[in-house]
């Protein structure tokens, strides 16, 4: 199999619907997930790719897209946040999950209460889930996903996902592939050839779906995967696309 090999010879803009994960995938992992950029180069490379698929490209994260709007700006792009939970379509109509927002409450306070007995883990708070970072803390793995375990075991609309240094608690079953699914169902992404890029667990989601539409599925660095490609690094990715475009 050409796990080795590069995608680009069978890859034409014109007939694919790009979806790309945005940390670990487009940007590089940094300590505070608060500080991640955009390179310059892999910003150009997504304007030139944008322009020569036309606007079939959509970005597929787990952050809010709230949060994507600030790190893409000035792009507006379709975007799929929260692994799912909610999208904006290409005609810029958005899209949330409803969660009960009890229950949200009640996990945001006691993800308050563990940070605070907890030095330098972070609890992020997006809409329908709950995330808690524990980069800066590797030591503290064991506590966060203890805390986590608990929290799950006591309400059973939570459902965690793992990824890299970080322990999610969402508040619904939604995954990326049906954020992918979803686009794929609309202009312009409707009747293309699929393409999905990640890098970390929770995207391979977004591998089998876009596999079981005969896509293509490109893993970034290390670690197990179902994806047919892999590429070394996000520097690698974005010479791939810019490649693509021209
Ligand atoms: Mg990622």
């Amino acid at each position: 199999l050409p796990r080795l090999a590069s995608p680009e010879t069978e890859t034409d803009p014109a007939r694919t619907a790009f979806f790309l994960d945005f940390d670990g995938t487009l940007a590089p992992i940094v300590d505070d997930p608060a500080r991640a950029i955009l390179p310059a180069p892999t910003r150009a490379s997504i304007i030139r790719l944008n322009q020569a698929c036309s606007g079939a490209l959509a970005i597929v994260s787990g952050r809010s897209i709230a949060q994507l709007d600030l790190l893409l700006h000035p792009l507006i792009l379709p975007v799929a946040g929260v692994h799912g939970l909610e999208r904006r379509s290409a005609s810029g109509q958005v899209s949330r999950v409803a969660v009960d927002s009890d229950v949200q409450q009640d996990l945001t306070k006691a993800a308050q209460s563990f940070v605070s007995r907890h030095v330098g883990i972070l609890a992020e708070a997006k809409p329908g889930s709950l995330a808690l970072h524990y980069r800066r803390r590797p030591d503290l793995e064991r506590e966060c996903l203890a805390f986590c375990h608990a929290c799950a075991h006591a309400c059973p609309a939570i459902h965690l996902v793992y990824g890299k240094m970080v322990i999610e608690m969402k508040l619904d079953t939604r995954t990326k592939g049906d954020a992918i699914a979803d686009f794929m169902s609309e202009e312009p992404f409707r009747g293309r050839r699929p393409f999905f890029a990640g890098d970390d667990l929770t995207d391979e989601a977004g591998f089998s779906r876009v596999a079981a539409m005969d896509g293509i599925t490109v893993k970034i660095g290390e670690g197990p995967t179902s994806a047919r490609y892999r590429l070394q690094d996000t520097a690698s990715l974005a010479a791939l696309l810019q490649k693509i475009a021209n």
